[in-house]
């Protein structure tokens, strides 16, 4: 039984080896978007009807335009790259939710949920297309669904609960948030260390190939810092790159960016 255990996870790993576009790291990702989709339009569909949307036509425009312009660049990508499958099975949508969380974050398959508290961090058009590309960009490398399966390794059930069930149990719903970080008080804690940076150079691609500022993505972060001055509570700390190394961090890419999105939005014309 045990053997068996251990070669079924094996295989399970071998199948759902791949490499993150554009970053080219490996993962391993055994949620597959058949599986995962319906979950999340459900997921989402629930959200939206709990939650109370900006009265602001006009900040719920800006959200929208930033969204249609971003997930134009991401559809672009994908119809480029052989993944033209995987774009079709996008369902863009893009809500500004009354309340003075500092989150935003995207659901798999593109639904997204900017807070209204987070926008004073964004200040500006690029300032949200900074934070729009970043969360974009965990649901494009497939963050959550590579988390899943590492607790699926560390905790069988767990796996099949969140996926198989759209929103039904109180538990599902728990793990669903936690995985992608949907009621967080801090904003943005759900993801390490590690998809932090990935989705910091993946949105600052999308956002350069968008026609954004991309320096923009620095200033959010030195906002975000001034904001969390003695607030920051411990595990948000642990989990996440400083916002001082970020800001490095971000600065240091912008070069390879640039480069990435010129590239891209080369190849996309010449087809
Ligand atoms: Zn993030």
């Amino acid at each position: 039984m045990k053997s068996f255990y251990s070669s079924s996870i094996i295989v399970l790993l071998f199948i759902g080896c791949s490499r993150v576009p554009i970053t080219n790291r490996q993962r391993i990702n055994i949620v597959s978007d058949t599986e995962i989709l319906p979950a999340s339009f459900a997921q989402y569909k629930g959200f939206i009807k709990e939650n109370k949307l900006s009265s602001s036509p006009s900040k719920t425009k800006e959200i929208r335009d930033v969204g249609q312009r971003i997930s134009k660049s991401v559809d672009k990508f994908m119809r480029t790259n052989g993944m033209e499958k995987e774009a079709d099975n996008y369902r863009w949508e893009f809500n500004l939710v009354e309340d003075e969380l500092v989150n935003a974050w995207c659901m798999p398959g593109g639904k997204v949920v900017f807070f209204t508290g987070i926008l004073p961090i964004c200040n500006n058009m690029d300032g949200i297309a900074a934070v729009m590309g970043h969360e974009v960009a965990h649901a494009f490398a497939k963050h959550g669904q590579e988390r899943m399966t590492s607790s699926y390794g560390q905790q069988l059930g767990g796996l099949a609960m969140a996926v198989g069930t759209s929103g039904g149990t109180e538990e599902s719903q728990v793990l669903w948030n936690t995985i992608y970080g949907v009621g967080s008080q801090v904003g943005m804690l759900a993801y390490s260390r590690l998809h932090e940076n990935e989705a910091d150079k993946l949105g600052m691609v999308f956002m350069i190939m968008a026609g954004y500022k991309p320096e923009e993505a620095v200033n959010v972060w030195i906002r975000m810092s001034e904001r969390a001055e003695g607030k920051t509570p411990p595990e948000f700390l642990s989990t996440h790159p400083s916002n001082q190394t970020r800001i490095e961090n971000l600065r240091a890419y912008l070069p390879k960016a640039k480069a990435h999105a010129e590239r891209i939005n080369k190849e996309a014309v010449s087809r």
